[in-house]
């Protein structure tokens, strides 16, 4: 079974096919990032052209790479949201004409999912098992009793983890993306400055961020108001440490809870190593929960995670039509 997967939700243009649902035949991303690197984010319009530029060779690449036609394809899976709507129309369309041209099933396929079916090709799923999802736009905890089947028990109620990562690296200054800058920062500093977890009400998953990224910008701000010098490395470590203490103890009260076989790790933030090393230390080889982790290229945007998510939806015949549209508020549901 060949799934094409295409990916083009935000500023990463990519296709993949990924065979029997979780087989890498070929994976290709083109990255827009020093595009949107001097406007310090993702500009809506410069990714949709940057799409629109991309689609027809990555495309080409993936199909060259794989060594397959289009006739060879059981299905073509392909992101349906959330995102920028411009961007995920660029990749709809290709996924459309392609379908229709090689009278191949279309797939829609949630974002997330595809990140958390990342997962899949680095292990078999065994069920149940929480995912933690830590990305630029989301932050969630996702209970699977089954493939197919997502229950959201927690989510940020403000900011993403990255996010915060984002917004606390430009206010030290750093280029955009600034995540994988804290995390280098904060290796080489220690937590040494008191800043706020917010746990939220007894009992709940969900998470807040909004008040931690304050909280760092008015450490700045006082210090440069009292002429002190703010150590970055360590105001970094502090923050990342903040972050990683609520996302890993509402994680493993998660897994107890709900009494889980696996815990997932997904999302661009995945990468962060500080969060991989406190998830080994928690869910170690005594641990009765599998740990799994994929690899940073498997974590940050791709298509082969939404080819392997797709392949879950063409098990169970769940296709889309020519008539689909990008739904940037696409909700995460039980297929
Ligand atoms: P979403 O998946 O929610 O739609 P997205 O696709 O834009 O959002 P991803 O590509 O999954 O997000 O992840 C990008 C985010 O990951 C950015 O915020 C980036 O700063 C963050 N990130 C990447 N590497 C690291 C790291 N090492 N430490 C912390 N954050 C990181
Ligand atoms: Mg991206
Ligand atoms: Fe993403």
């Amino acid at each position: 079974q060949y799934i094409l997967g295409i990916e083009t939700s935000c500023d990463e243009t990519a296709a993949a096919i990924i065979k029997n649902g979780h087989e890498i035949v070929s994976n290709v991303v083109a990255s827009q990032i020093e595009s949107h690197k001097r406007f310090g984010g993702v500009v809506p319009e410069i990714a949709s052209r940057h799409h629109v530029e991309e689609i027809t060779l990555v495309l080409e690449e993936t199909m060259k790479k794989a060594n397959l036609t289009f006739s060879d394809l059981n299905a073509i899976a392909v992101t349906e949201g959330p995102g920028l709507v411009g961007a995920l129309l660029i990749g709809i369309n290709a996924a459309k004409a392609l379908a229709f041209a090689h009278n191949v099933p279309l797939i829609g396929v949630h974002h997330i999912a595809g990140h958390i079916y990342a997962n899949a090709i680095v292990t078999e799923l065994k069920f149940p098992l929480i995912t933690l999802v830590v990305s630029g736009g989301h932050t969630e905890l996702v209970y699977m009793k089954d493939h197919g089947s997502f229950e959201v028990i927690g989510e940020t109620l403000d900011d993403a983890a990255g996010e915060a990562y984002d917004k606390v690296a430009r206010t030290l200054n750093l280029p955009y993306p600034g995540g994988p800058h804290i995390d280098r920062l904060a290796q080489e500093g220690k937590a040494t400055i008191k800043l706020p977890r917010a746990w939220l009400e007894e009992g709940s998953y969900n998470f807040s961020f909004s008040g931690l990224k304050s909280a760092v910008i008015n450490t700045l701000h006082n210090a440069k108001q009292k002429g002190e010098e703010i150590n970055p490395q360590d105001l970094a470590a502090s923050f990342q440490a903040s972050v990683i203490d609520v996302l890993v103890t509402k994680t493993k009260r998660a897994t107890e809870e709900y009494k889980v076989k696996q815990v997932l790790l997904a999302g661009g933030v995945a990468a962060n190593r500080g969060l991989r090393e406190a998830l080994h230390a928690q869910f170690d080889d005594k641990s009765d929960i599998q740990l799994v982790i994929p690899p940073i290229s498997l974590c940050t945007d791709n298509a082969a995670m939404i080819a392997a998510a797709g392949s879950v939806l063409y098990e169970k015949e769940i296709f889309s039509d020519l008539k689909m549209n990008g739904n940037p508020g696409l909700e995460l549901r039980t297929y």
